[in-house]
C-alpha cells in the first residue's frame, strides 16, 4: 500500500458491502442466537431419532425408571456443577468475536461450519478410514478439491496432475508433512536405482528426457524434476507387468522398500548417498517457527533450515535467494525445498513466488533441483478474493475494483503463481474462520499417495471397481501424519464452503472486507501522527501486503531504540491479555511482535530508525550490558479480520475508535515518563502491572 506523499488520506466513508455477512456468524452480541438455537435443537433431535431407529425393536438398556434413582441425579448434580464451573471460568476467555479484538489471527466463527461440527461431533467419525467415517472421510477429500480449485490447481480427475489435498490439526502438521513426502519423493528415485542393481531386473526405467536411470549418478537422480519422479511408480509399475513374473515384481518392491530413506533412516541412507547429506530448506527469515520445529522433528536438525533475508517489503528476497541456490550448486548442497510464505504471520506480507518459480527453472537447467512449497496457512482463503465463480482467475482490474491500494502488481503476481507451487498449507481455522483443529495441505499431484502408503502397491487389489472405491474412501491414516482424526473437522469446512464457495461472490467478499478494513486502518494512521505531531513518532515499517498492520512508536526527541521498546510495551500493557485481569475490563486488544536486527537490511535500517527518530547504533545484533540497546524492535501489530471492523456506531467504526483510544494510551504515557527510566524494568512483570492496572 503506498500513499503518493501530499495527498490526503481519504476520509470518506469506508466501503461496507457487508449485509450479507450478516446471518454468516453467532455475531458480537449474539444477534443470531434465535437461528442458531433452532437450527441446533432441530439437528441434535434429529440425531436422537437417528439413535432411536436404529433397531427401535431392542429394549432400551436405560430403564425409564433410571432416572429417579440416588447415583443418576447424583452423577446429574455432579455433571452440571462441573460444566458450570468450566463456562463460568471460560468467561474469561478471549473475545475473538468482537470487533474490538484486534489481535491475533482469529475472529468470530462461521455459523454453518459451526453448527456442523458440533452436530457431527455426535455422531464422533473418525477420519482415520473409511471403516470409522463412511461419510466424512469423502467430505474431507471433497473440501481438499474446494481448497485446490480456490488456489489454483488442476482438479480434473480424468488427467495429471491432479491436485490431491486433506486436512490436518493445523498449519504446523501440513509443515511437517510437506517435508516428509518431499524428502520421500526425492530420495525415492535413488532406492529405486540400488533397487534395480541389488535384483539385477532389467527395466529400462527413465527419466523424462529419456535418460536411464540406471545411468544417472546420484547427485542427478536427487535432483530429477519432481514431475520426472512422480512419474516413476507407474513407469516401473507397467515395465514390472510387461517384463517379469509376479514373484520377481514382489522381490522388486520388497527391495525397493527396504532401500528408501523411510526404511533405512537419514543416517544409513546418506551413508549409501552421499550426495543426500547435509540436506538442506530455505525459507525466509519471516517464516513461522514452525519450520524450525519441523526441521528438529525430522531430524534434519535445525540447523539445515536456511534462513534467506527479506526485503524492504518483508518479502524474501530473490538476491539472497539466488545467492544461497549459486552457493548450493556450486557446493553440491541439496536443497530439498524452498518454503515461500503467503501472508508471514508477523506481518501479513507475500513472498514473490512467480520470481522464486522463476529461479526454479533457471537452476533446473543448471542441475539444481528444489520443490516450492508455499505456507499459505494465513494468505491461502484470501486467493477466494481472486477467485471467480467459474474457477477461473479473475483478471487484476477486476480484483481491483473497490480497493485503494490492494492487490499490487506483485501481490496479484504472487496469488497468480500459486499454482506453481508443489504443495500448500492453508489453515482453515485461520481466514476460514472456521473453529480450531482445521488445517490443510493441498499437493499439486495425487500421485504423492505413491511414495507414501505404508503397504507396497503389490498387495493391493488390481480390479478397477475396488481402485475406484479406493480413490474416493482411502485409508487416509496410512498417508498422513496423523492417526485418529476428528471428522467433525472435515463436515465443518465442506459445510462452511458449500455456504460460502471459495470464490469473489461469496466467501471472497468476506476476505475483501478484511484488506478494506486494513486500508481503512492504514488511510487513518496519517491523521493520527499529525495528532501526536511533536510529541510522539508513529511509523508503519513496512507496507502492508494484506489484512495485518505493524506499527512503531517513539516518543519524540528519543534516540534510544530499547527507551522506544519500554514505550512500546507499557503501552501493549492496556492492549494485551492478562490472566490476572477480566477481559471485561480491556477496551481494545492487539497483539505485538518484534524484529530482528537480521531481518533488516543497511539501507530498511536507515529507513525505519531514520523515520522513528533512532539512532540505527541503539539497535545491536546483541545487547551488552548498556540499557541504551535492544536486539529487537517492538511493534504493536494488528490482524484485520473480524467482519464487523467498519461497522459504525455513532458515526465511528471501531477502528476509529481503536486510534482514538491508542492516542489517550500514547498521551497518558507520555505523561507518565516512566519509559524514560532504563530501570523501569519490564512492565509485563506482576509488580509493574498492578501499578497500572
Ligand atoms: C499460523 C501459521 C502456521 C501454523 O499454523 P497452526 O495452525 O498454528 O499450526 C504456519 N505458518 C504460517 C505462515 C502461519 O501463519
Amino acid at each position: 500500500m503506498t500513499s503518493v506523499p501530499g495527498t490526503q488520506p481519504a476520509a470518506s466513508e469506508p466501503l461496507t458491502d457487508l449485509d450479507f455477512a450478516n446471518p454468516c456468524f453467532l455475531g458480537p452480541g449474539g444477534e443470531n442466537s434465535e437461528v442458531f438455537e433452532r437450527v441446533l435443537l432441530e439437528l441434535l433431535r434429529d440425531h436422537v431419532y437417528w439413535r432411536r431407529n436404529f433397531h427401535p425393536e431392542d429394549p432400551p438398556p436405560i430403564p425409564v425408571l433410571a432416572m429417579h434413582q440416588p447415583g443418576y441425579v447424583e452423577f446429574v448434580d455432579r455433571m452440571r456443577t462441573e460444566l458450570n464451573a468450566l463456562t463460568a471460568a471460560l468467561k474469561r476467555s478471549v473475545p475473538f468475536f468482537n470487533p474490538r479484538y484486534l489481535g491475533h489471527m482469529v475472529s468470530d466463527t462461521l455459523l454453518p461450519g459451526l453448527l456442523a461440527q458440533l452436530v457431527t461431533t455426535l455422531y464422533n467419525p473418525n477420519n482415520v478410514s473409511p471403516e470409522a467415517a463412511p461419510v466424512t472421510l469423502e467430505l474431507e477429500l471433497k473440501v481438499g478439491g474446494q481448497l485446490a480449485r480456490m488456489l489454483g490447481f488442476a482438479t480434473d480427475p480424468a488427467r495429471d496432475p491432479c491436485a490431491w489435498g486433506h486436512l490436518t490439526s493445523g498449519g504446523t502438521l501440513a509443515n511437517y508433512e510437506s517435508l516428509v513426502n518431499l524428502r520421500a519423493l526425492r530420495c525415492y528415485p535413488l532406492a529405486l536405482k540400488d533397487a534395480l542393481r541389488a535384483t539385477r531386473l532389467p527395466l529400462p526405467l527413465t527419466a523424462a528426457d529419456g535418460r536411464p536411470l540406471a545411468e544417472l549418478d546420484d547427485w542427478t537422480l536427487f535432483n530429477l524434476p519432481l514431475d520426472d519422479v512422480m512419474a516413476l511408480p507407474q513407469q516401473l509399475a507397467a515395465l514390472l507387468s510387461e517384463r517379469t513374473a509376479p514373484a520377481d515384481a514382489r522381490t522388486l518392491y520388497q527391495t525397493l522398500a527396504e532401500a528408501r530413506v523411510e526404511h533405512t533412516g537419514l543416517v544409513d541412507f546418506t551413508e549409501c548417498h552421499p550426495a543426500c547429506a547435509a540436506l538442506s530448506v530455505l525459507a525466509p527469515v519471516t517464516a513461522h517457527y514452525s519450520w524450525r520445529k519441523a526441521a528438529k522433528v525430522l531430524g534434519f536438525g535445525s540447523g539445515r533450515l536456511v534462513t534467506v533475508p527479506v526485503d524492504s517489503h518483508m518479502r524474501l528476497s530473490l538476491p539472497a535467494l539466488e545467492r544461497h541456490l549459486e552457493e548450493c550448486v556450486r557446493k553440491k548442497i541439496p536443497v530439498l525445498a524452498v518454503v515461500a510464505v503467503l501472508g508471514t504471520t508477523e506481518f501479513g506480507t507475500l513472498d514473490p513466488l512467480q520470481e522464486i518459480a522463476a529461479l526454479r527453472s533457471r537452476f533446473r537447467q543448471r542441475g539444481l533441483e528444489f520443490a516450492l512449497h508455499v505456507d499459505a496457512a494465513w494468505g491461502g482463503y484470501l486467493a477466494s478474493i481472486f477467485r471467480e465463480p467459474d474457477g477461473s482467475l479473475a483478471t487484476h482490474a477486476a480484483v481491483r475494483e473497490g480497493f485503494r491500494y490492494f492487490p499490487s502488481a506483485p501481490v496479484y503476481a504472487s496469488f497468480a503463481a500459486l499454482k506453481l507451487a508443489d504443495s500448500i498449507t492453508v489453515d482453515p481455522h485461520k481466514l476460514g474462520y472456521l473453529p480450531y483443529g482445521i488445517g490443510g495441505i493441498v499437493w499439486r499431484d495425487r500421485r504423492v499417495r505413491d511414495f507414501l502408503g505404508e503397504k507396497a502397491p503389490y498387495v493391493f487389489d488390481h480390479d478397477s471397481q475396488s481402485a475406484a472405491a479406493r480413490e474416493r474412501q482411502p485409508q487416509l491414516g496410512e498417508y498422513i501424519l496423523e492417526g485418529s482424526k476428528p471428522g467433525a473437522a472435515a463436515a465443518a469446512a465442506w459445510v462452511a464452503h458449500r455456504v460460502l464457495p471459495l470464490d469473489r461472490v461469496h466467501l471472497g467478499r468476506l476476505q475483501r472486507h478484511t484488506i478494506l478494513a486494513s486500508e481503512y486502518f492504514f488511510d487513518r494512521l496519517p491523521f493520527l501522527e499529525q495528532r501526536l505531531k511533536g510529541r510522539a513518532r508513529l511509523v508503519v515499517p513496512f507496507e502492508p501486503d494484506t489484512n495485518l498492520l505493524c506499527l512503531a512508536i517513539n516518543p519524540e526527541g528519543n534516540r534510544e531504540l530499547a527507551a522506544m521498546n519500554r514505550f512500546g510495551r507499557r503501552l501493549y500493557v492496556h492492549l494485551g491479555i492478562d490472566p490476572d485481569r477480566p477481559v471485561q475490563l480491556r477496551e481494545f486488544f492487539s497483539s505485538h511482535t518484534r524484529v530482528t536486527r537480521d531481518m533488516l537490511g543497511a539501507e530498511d535500517l536507515s529507513r525505519v530508525m531514520g523515520a522513528l527518530g533512532i539512532a540505527a547504533e541503539t539497535f545491536v545484533i546483541a545487547v551488552d550490558d548498556q540499557n541504551t540497546q535492544a536486539d529487537s524492535l517492538f511493534l504493536l501489530r494488528h490482524t484485520l479480520m473480524n467482519p464487523w471492523l467498519l461497522e459504525r456506531v455513532d458515526g465511528k467504526s471501531c477502528i476509529d475508535r481503536y486510534l482514538e483510544y491508542l492516542e489517550g494510551l500514547i498521551v497518558a504515557e507520555l505523561e507518565l515518563g516512566v519509559w524514560c527510566d532504563p530501570g523501569s524494568g519490564d512492565p509485563s512483570t506482576a509488580a509493574s502491572r498492578s501499578r497500572y492496572s
